[in-house]
């Protein structure tokens, strides 16, 4: 396995030759872990830096030493699935399509099985009537 790159005017080499399982080594080194974060802050913006909680728009970081009467930054509040939907998708599942007013949630199911029964009914309410020869009605006429 070779890897190239255009070296002429630095006189670098240009390729970089590599058995076939130290390449994959090589990949597999670039892959971050599960469930770790892939933005990491340094500096000043580093989870425990003693400046952070003054430059953070939360107040989050490590609290210093003056701080301690302070009342503590109010917990951050996620955004409902509602919610994601319409900032991602553009989907608006709080609004009525119809009226215009507020809906709510009031259930929701994650059963596939169910899940399938609620669309096979749905679209069985929404296909068009067989043809009159197919379902045995004959036009009057
Ligand atoms: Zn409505």
């Amino acid at each position: 396995m070779s890897v190239s790159a255009c070296g002429r005017r630095t006189g670098m080499a240009t390729d970089v030759v590599f058995e076939p399982l130290d390449f994959m080594a090589q990949l597999a080194a670039l892959v971050p872990t599960p469930l770790v974060n892939l933005t990491r802050y340094h500096g000043v913006f580093a989870p425990n830096h003693r400046l952070r909680e003054q430059i953070t728009p939360s107040r989050r970081g490590r609290r210093g030493a003056g701080t301690a009467n302070e009342p503590t930054p109010a917990a951050h509040v996620s955004m409902t699935g509602a919610q994601r939907l319409k900032r991602v998708f553009k989907i608006d599942i709080e609004t009525c399509g119809n009226c215009g007013g507020a809906v709510k949630v009031i259930a929701s199911t994650e059963d596939p099985t169910v899940i399938k029964q609620i669309l096979e009914h749905l679209e069985r309410r929404a296909a068009p009537a067989p043809p009159a020869e197919l379902s045995g009605l004959k036009e009057p006429g």
